[in-house]
């Protein structure tokens, strides 16, 4: 029996696809749009419609969403097509906004998961109702704020909680609009290994040309679903126009992503003794790191001896400059290679600050 708080979310119609699918544009702009784009997607079988009526811009002067008046586009599209029809709650009077027009799937975005003061009052709102909640992930890298989020919706009592993983935002232009930092949705569920977690492949990648690459990635990490932005003339929509889909080259695109079917079976031998082979290796690997952890507080105590300063920029250019060349050399990444080498350094700087008495 799990002792995971969060329960796996249901919802009371097949996915056409062996992973939840929630598709739907960025912003809901007028009715028709809308609809159009539902009723695409509802004959293809995808059930979960999303559409934001409310929009958290970066700057002023964009297109800040229809609003409340576009909750009855959403009720339309339940009502007539069968669909559940979500949106983005910022606020206490977005909730009640949508709770009276009966729209009762709601996501909360990433500026918002990133304050606990709204966090806080949106769960207070919805604490008693019935609501299905997804929470996306912060703008910042911050695995416990995205978790800490979950856990007050979950405080206040909702418990159909899923959450939504749609990259974080970094400081100049990367390959993707939002770092996808997979480890971070990967902790989330090593925590709750029972949560629903969605990847957002369209917020992720930025660009339509990229999602698919994204949505395959999502697959082999697990994730239970995708959202993704969809609209019947993505280069003219009034937000996220270069990374939304058309619902054809959604549809298009869902068929040719890779279902692994051993996901669910045992593994097989094969695979075990690779993992057994791996298993060796990073035995291997904490041995030395902690070998050379101990030189490095031996060198360190001769520092401190000899009033040495700690760190050596010189030292440290070149010791850089070497293994990047002997690691290229055996195929390894360069960009690995300087993560890997900046935390080993950052640690025996660590170790060396630390005197021999803190440290008992
Ligand atoms: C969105 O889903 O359109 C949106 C604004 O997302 P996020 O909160 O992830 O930026
Ligand atoms: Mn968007």
């Amino acid at each position: 029996m799990s002792t995971d708080l969060f329960r796996p979310l249901t919802f009371d119609y097949p996915s056409p696809y062996p992973f939840l699918i929630c598709a739907g544009p960025c912003s809901a702009e007028t009715e028709e749009q809308t609809y159009e784009t539902a009723r695409l997607l509802r004959a293809r079988g995808i059930r979960l419609f999303r559409a934001s009526l409310w929009k958290p811009r970066t700057r002023p002067g964009s297109f800040e969403g229809v609003g409340a008046e576009g909750l009855a586009w959403l009720r339309r599209i339940e009502q007539e097509l069968g669909m559940q029809a979500m949106t983005e709650v910022a606020s206490v009077a977005h909730v009640e906004a949508c709770l009276q027009a009966g729209i009762h799937t709601l996501w909360v975005g990433a500026r918002t998961t990133a304050s606990p003061f709204a966090v806080s009052e949106l769960a207070e709102a919805l604490s008693g109702t019935d609501v299905t909640l997804l929470v996306k992930n912060p703008l910042n890298p911050d695995l416990d704020l995205w978790e800490g989020a979950l856990l007050r919706f979950h405080a206040a009592g909702i418990t159909h909680i899923g959450a939504v993983h749609r990259g974080f935002s970094t400081y100049g232009k990367g390959q993707y609009r939002n770092a996808p930092l997979w480890q971070i949705p990967i902790e989330l569920r090593r925590r709750h290994p029972e949560i629903t977690i969605f990847s957002d492949p369209s917020h992720i990648a930025g660009r339509r040309e990229l999602v698919p690459i994204v949505c395959q990635a999502s697959l082999e990490m697990n994730f239970s679903g995708l959202m993704i932005e969809t609209h019947p003339t993505p280069s003219e929509a009034w937000s996220d126009a270069a990374q939304q889909l058309t619902p054809d080259s959604l549809i298009a695109l869902l068929d040719t992503l890779l279902i692994h079917p051993t996901r669910s079976t045992a593994d097989s031998e094969e695979l075990s003794q690779l993992r057994q082979s791996i298993d060796h290796i990073d035995r291997q690997l904490l041995h030395l790191l902690s070998e050379r952890m101990k030189l490095a507080r031996s060198i360190g105590e001769i520092k401190a001896k000899d009033h040495l300063p700690i760190v050596q920029p010189e030292r440290y250019r070149t010791l850089l400059q070497e293994r990047l060349r002997s690691g290229r050399e055996l195929g390894l990444e360069e960009s690995f290679l300087h993560e890997l080498f900046s935390s080993i350094h950052e640690a025996s700087v660590h170790v060396q600050h630390i005197s021999p008495e803190d440290d008992r």
